[in-house]
């Protein structure tokens, strides 16, 4: 991998953070709304959570993590650049001398997985196979073919128990959310869950309805995740998450999911339910446009796909 090919696949943000960068909310939720998050801006560090199970912060791109188990190193999610990649990756070497043989790709995002090609070759990359549709569709782009190598080499369509390094892991899928392929990595031992972008706190949850992510799917999952035996949620873009932050955040999706069902039974527009939230639109980065939580939860209801 290239330091081209890595800066060049910083500027490509195809998930959250892009997101982060488009303010599409209502006045009240806009002054709620953290600023975004700037990638490099926080050196890259690493948590140990419980039981050799350690969180990955700062650095470009998503949240990742990582478990070390008797022979081998599990990590969760890629970061978005190489350089990223390979600081964790420094981290990791640090506190063991296990190789890292398996990456567990919570969605397909490329805050999540644009840091894949600085990982050694030989790896297991565990992903649902609609997220390695996905990522085939987006190593197309030749700005990030260097990544195709990388693509997911044991996928799966529903939930996977894995016993790997010693160390029990439940892939689980909920079906459509955040994407079609979101993963939650469950820990029951040590009652965690590595659940990629299926919870935003401070901000709407953002739903790519281009990917086949879905309101309705999102809440389904966000009452499977209250169901685990876990009282810790590691997500992409925050702090670790407790089960009050879940549910919180599935009260005020179905609370909104209620009020625009109302709204288009009255006879009301797209554009009137938006602006019936208040809704003003800027586009982001690029002119690019991330709909609000309002507009996709009116396409669920008034699209058929
Ligand atoms: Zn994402």
């Amino acid at each position: 991998m290239t330091n081209r090919i890595a800066l060049l696949a910083a500027f490509v943000t195809l998930g959250c953070l892009g997101a982060l960068g488009a303010a599409v909310a209502a006045p009240a939720e806009t002054a709620a709304t953290p600023k975004p998050q700037q990638p490099q801006s926080v050196p890259l560090s690493v948590e140990l959570l419980r039981g050799g199970v350690y969180r990955v912060k700062g650095g470009s791109g998503a949240n990742a993590g990582f478990i070390i188990g008797k022979k081998e190193v599990i990590v969760i999610d890629a970061k978005m650049t190489t350089e990223s990649a390979q600081a964790m990756l420094a981290e990791v070497k640090k506190l063991t001398a296990n190789p890292v043989r398996y990456v567990v790709l919570t969605h397909s995002d490329g805050d999540h997985v644009n840091g894949l090609g600085g990982f050694l070759p030989g790896l297991t990359i565990v992903a649902h196979e609609n997220t390695k549709r996905d990522m085939e569709e987006a190593f197309k782009d030749p700005k990030l073919r260097a990544l195709l190598p990388y693509l997911p080499n044991e996928t799966f369509a529903g939930d996977r128990p894995l016993n790997i390094a010693g160390v029990r892991v439940k892939l689980l899928y909920f079906g459509p959310a955040h994407t079609s392929g979101d993963l939650v990595v469950y820990l029951p031992d040590q009652k965690i869950a590595f659940i990629g972008d299926l919870a935003f706190l401070g901000r709407d949850p953002l739903i790519h309805r281009q990917k086949g992510g879905t309101s309705f799917g999102l809440v389904q999952t966000l009452k499977k995740l209250l169901a685990l035996d876990a009282d810790t949620f590691i997500s992409g873009h925050n702090d670790p998450l407790t089960k009050a932050d879940i549910q919180a955040l599935l009260t005020a999706i179905e609370e909104k999911q209620a009020k625009v069902k109302a709204l288009i039974e009255q006879g009301k527009s797209l554009d009137e339910v938006k602006s019936a939230f208040g809704i003003v639109e800027t586009p982001g980065p690029g002119g690019r446009r991330w709909p609000s939580l309002v507009e996709t939860i009116y396409l669920d209801l008034t699209e058929r796909r």
